[in-house]
């Protein structure tokens, strides 16, 4: 029993994909082409990887906020009136 080779599809419209080369995948149905980038296929659609920066710079917003000297403010509230 062969192993069946490997089947990718296409992830905006899971069209099955055409192989061009060994690291090239096509979208026959949009002419979409994918990417194998050091081993790992690139299957991130632009929008995909549009939403994921603005994610990732969002997050590092946050991360900022949190390195800003607001500790002393919840440490204070931990310790004031009301706590055991
Ligand atoms: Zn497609």
């Amino acid at each position: 029993m062969s192993a069946p080779s490997p089947r990718f599809a296409c992830p905006r419209c899971h069209s099955a994909l055409s192989s061009l080369a060994a690291d090239e995948l096509l979208c026959p149905d949009e002419g979409s082409l994918y990417r194998r980038e050091a081993g790992i296929w690139r299957f991130l659609l632009p929008e995909r990887a549009a939403a994921f920066e603005r994610f990732t710079r969002e997050y590092e917003t946050v991360r900022r906020g949190e390195g800003l000297p607001r500790g002393h403010h919840a440490r204070t509230r931990a310790g004031g009136a009301g706590s055991p």
